[in-house]
């Protein structure tokens, strides 16, 4: 999943993306709202987190301007106490709100709760066949037993599992699992889908020939 973060203050927006890729998100950043409102229009996030209050553009402004066009899930940052702001909030379009300051742990939970519902699942556990997969710890069983993905591998699991039934384009994993600030060139999907494969059995994840992959529904 890849997310942008938009938050001027440094400190804040450096541990939050910090933490975000620990999760496994693929993160990138904007200290400024119009920087953001170009990110958000010009990548397809799997979710935003955005601040209200920002140099150049605020968090309102980026949020109405980014909804003539898209419908991206917003997790919106508010001052503490400020109900005017989370009624605006919602009614600009924001998909939650959290009050700073916040736990982390609740940022995340919201974060995978609002990337859960934009995807029409709203549990936690994805099963497809005898594959169980927790997106709360980020834990893969298969006939109950665990087993063990690198980042990438279940990255790209996750995104697929979803986005069931649908054809994912070796493009749009790319995309959604890679950050900006991500250049290197191990990241082939193929590789690592066939490593899923390995693991998890070969008939989970169909490959459409030149198209991309898919689970089916
Ligand atoms: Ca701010």
């Amino acid at each position: 999943m890849r997310v942008l973060l938009v938050e001027d203050e440094p400190r804040l927006l450096r541990s939050l993306a910090q933490a975000l890729r620990e999760e496994g998100y693929a993160v990138d950043t904007a200290d400024a709202g119009d920087d953001g409102l170009y990110k958000a229009e010009n990548y397809d996030y799997d979710a935003i987190v955005l601040d209200i209050m920002l140099p150049r553009l605020d968090g309102w402004g980026v949020l109405d301007r980014l909804r003539q066009r898209k419908q991206t899930p917003v997790l919106m940052l508010t001052a503490r106490d400020a109900t005017r702001d989370r009624v605006r909030g919602l009614d600009t379009g924001a998909d939650d709100y959290l009050v700073k300051p916040f736990d982390l742990s609740e940022l995340l939970a919201r974060l995978r709760a609002l990337i859960r519902r934009a995807a029409g699942q709203a549990r936690s556990n994805v099963e497809v066949r005898d594959v169980v997969i927790d997106t709360r710890s980020r834990v893969v069983t298969r006939a109950g037993h665990p087993v063990a993905l690198t980042a990438r591998e279940y990255a790209i699991l996750e995104y697929l599992a979803l986005h069931r039934g649908e054809v994912v384009t070796r493009t749009a994993l790319y995309e959604h699992l890679f950050d900006e600030s991500d250049d290197t060139l191990s990241n082939l999907v193929d590789v690592h889908v066939f490593s899923i494969r390995k693991k998890l059995g070969a008939e989970l994840i169909a490959t459409r020939r030149g198209q991309g992959y898919c689970i089916e529904s």
